[in-house]
């Protein structure tokens, strides 16, 4: 597959996409440790932190997308499990859906979350056109995810349009870099070391090319503070973790 060299139709960048997270699903978590020395980790960790405490007396309905194989909605029900006294009391006062495009990255998590006990609504479906009704969830996240999307001003709407009001959006996602020493430092590593780790472990150096090349063509993060604002989210921030290779993004419904 020949992603790097042209320019690819909208309709056609999907299907590429999935067919990279077809291929990558069985080794996407041992991957996502080797590329990033497991800062991941830490990374989705803060962003869960940064959600806040989920101490509540009412309900709280969560929707990750672009869930893949699980990782943060994982990271929620453990959340819950601290900030929830009555998490263990056999009655479920929350609820947690994570949706993919991708059915080989879902059947992933879904044989994780049956190890580990979690209850978990999965549902296939693609971020641009969600099949949930409107202002349904109190928090969507979206996590290395946003970037996949080919209509990310869609998704965003859909973002708003599934949440409550008074829902809070957040995206964890690579970002820009605003050091440029740090920069060049960085895209070294990620356009040598990444593809070449790729065909290493996974045999698959086109798919983690891709990877690399989504991750420099993605806006700012002013630049995607602007689209959550044209999609209507009010009270955006957003901030750096590890020099801007990420950001979070937050908004909120109102
Ligand atoms: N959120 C997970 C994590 O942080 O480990 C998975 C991130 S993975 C890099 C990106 C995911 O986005 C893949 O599972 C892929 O199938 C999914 N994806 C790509 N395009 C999508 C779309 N249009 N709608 C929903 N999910 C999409």
């Amino acid at each position: 597959v020949d992603f790097g060299s042209r320019e690819v139709p909208k309709e056609e960048k999907q299907k590429l996409v999935n067919e990279v997270f077809t291929r990558v699903a069985e080794k996407y978590d041992i991957m996502n440790d080797a590329m990033s020395l497991g800062i991941h980790r830490l990374w989705k960790d803060q962003f869960i932190s940064d959600m806040g405490n989920f101490h509540t007396n009412s309900n709280l309905s969560f929707l990750d997308v672009a869930g893949g194989t699980g990782d943060i909605g994982f990271r929620i029900v453990e959340k819950l499990k601290q900030d929830i006294p009555s998490f263990y009391s056999g009655n479920q006062t929350w609820d947690l859906t994570i949706s993919d495009i991708n059915a080989e990255m879902l059947e992933v998590g879904k044989q994780r979350a049956s190890a580990l006990g979690y209850n978990i609504n999965w549902v296939q479906a693609n971020a641009e056109e969600l099949p949930f009704e409107d202002n349904k969830f109190d928090f969507y996240t979206i996590a290395f995810g946003i970037r996949n999307v080919t209509d990310r001003l869609k998704a965003l709407k859909e973002a708003k349009r599934v949440l409550k009001l008074g829902g809070r959006f957040m995206c964890l996602e690579f970002s820009k870099i605003n050091y440029p020493v740090l920069d060049q430092v960085y895209s070294l590593y990620s356009q040598n070391v990444i593809p070449a780790m790729g065909k290493i472990i996974a045999n698959d150096r086109d798919s983690y090319q891709y990877l690399v090349d989504s991750i420099e063509k993605f806006p700012s993060q002013e630049e995607f503070a602007a689209l959550m604002n044209n999609a209507g989210f009010e009270y955006i921030t957003h901030r750096d973790l590890t020099f801007g290779v990420v950001a979070i993004h937050s908004g909120i419904k109102l």
